[in-house]
């Protein structure tokens, strides 16, 4: 089922969770391990994402270095229909403008609609390592907006080259796009980010997935300032539990959010991770509890490879 028909569906807020196809040559078991002990709180669709290729250089005979194209987490389609087969939980798997001509998207779009995927999350991906900033595939979609609409195409039974093409079916994907109620790191200012959230949402975009956030009222401000853009359709909070001592400097780094000053001075007493990962999980109950009081759609985790603490928490939030 498609994610925005769950949301008209439910009568209270729904549970979701993100997690990441393991590193090549490692065990599906372990995508199984995340899902398995959170079954009892029936997610209402998993997203997978999706991770580009990476470049690295080996050093060959004679001393020169060879370009190696390798990908450390593939996966993501065959992952979402192993998920479908196993649990019947509905997928959706991430797609990426980066790395991708337009043809090898509608492939991997094709694809998805024989397996029975109703659901995609759009996005641009970020720039390669060794590169300053994204630079789109030849051929491929510079921006997020312009794979949504490569996508609304599909639905609508435009195919690329269609002159060749007798009859066409058309796709029928539920279409998700990200939102960043701390503002995208590129952008120059959120109103900016604003305007091309918005341009996603009026090209089809469908519903909105936060980037994890840590204060609720960033959020609240998030929706209030999209509903006065009109941007009208359901946004999802993301959340990620805090777990180690680490994360109180990764995550700002890595994902270019504030981790409030309460939470901050709780962890900056924790003597070790143990303890910080106790104060992680209170304050996720603290947010979900009320996020769900104040009506949001879905609370979607971001799981990161550990199903425990999101179990500790929806345990007493669900
Ligand atoms: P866009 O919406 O294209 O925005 C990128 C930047 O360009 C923003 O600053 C925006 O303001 C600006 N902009 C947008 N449109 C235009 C335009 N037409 N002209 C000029 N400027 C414009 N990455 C992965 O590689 N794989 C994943 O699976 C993945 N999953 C994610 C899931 C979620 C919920 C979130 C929040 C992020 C995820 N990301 C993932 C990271 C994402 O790819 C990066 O944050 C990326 O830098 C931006 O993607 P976007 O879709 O928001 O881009």
């Amino acid at each position: 089922m498609k994610v925005v028909d769950q949301i008209k569906q439910a009568k209270s807020t729904l549970f979701s969770i993100e997690i990441l196809p393991p590193l090549k040559g490692k065990s599906i078991q372990s995508i199984y391990n995340i899902i398995d002990p959170l079954q009892d709180f029936k997610p209402s669709f998993v997203d997978v994402t999706y991770h580009r290729e990476e470049y690295v250089y080996k050093k060959r005979e004679g001393g020169y270095l060879e370009k190696v194209s390798t990908r450390k987490r593939p996966g993501t389609v065959g992952i979402c229909a192993a998920i479908m087969n196993r649990y019947k939980i509905d997928t959706v798997p991430h797609i990426i403008c980066g790395g991708f001509t337009k043809e090898e998207t509608e492939s991997a779009l094709i694809d998805l609609q024989f397996l029975g995927i109703d659901n995609v999350l759009v996005l641009r991906g970020d720039a390669v390592k060794n590169e300053r900033s994204f630079i789109p595939e030849p051929g491929g979609n510079a921006y997020a907006i312009d794979l949504v609409k490569q996508v609304v195409n599909m639905n609508q039974g435009s195919y690329l080259h269609e002159e060749e093409m007798m009859e066409v079916t058309p796709t029928n994907f539920c279409i998700g796009v990200a939102g960043y109620p701390e503002k995208h790191y590129e952008a120059p200012n959120l109103t900016s980010d604003l305007k091309y959230l918005k341009m996603k949402v009026d090209a089809g975009a469908q519903y909105i997935v936060t980037q994890m956030f840590y204060d609720n009222q960033k959020y609240f401000d998030f929706v209030k300032k999209c509903r006065d853009m009109d941007i009208n359709v359901p946004i999802v909070p993301g959340l990620k539990v805090l777990t180690t001592k680490a994360q109180t400097s990764i995550l700002p780094k890595t994902f270019f959010l504030d981790i409030p000053h309460d939470l901050m001075e709780a962890v900056d007493k924790c003597t070790n991770d143990q303890q910080a990962k106790e104060v992680g999980i209170e304050w996720a109950m603290m947010q979900s509890k009320e996020l769900i009081k104040a009506g949001a759609p879905v609370l979607h985790f971001y799981t990161m490879g550990s199903a425990e603490p999101v179990r500790r928490v929806v345990s007493k939030v669900f």
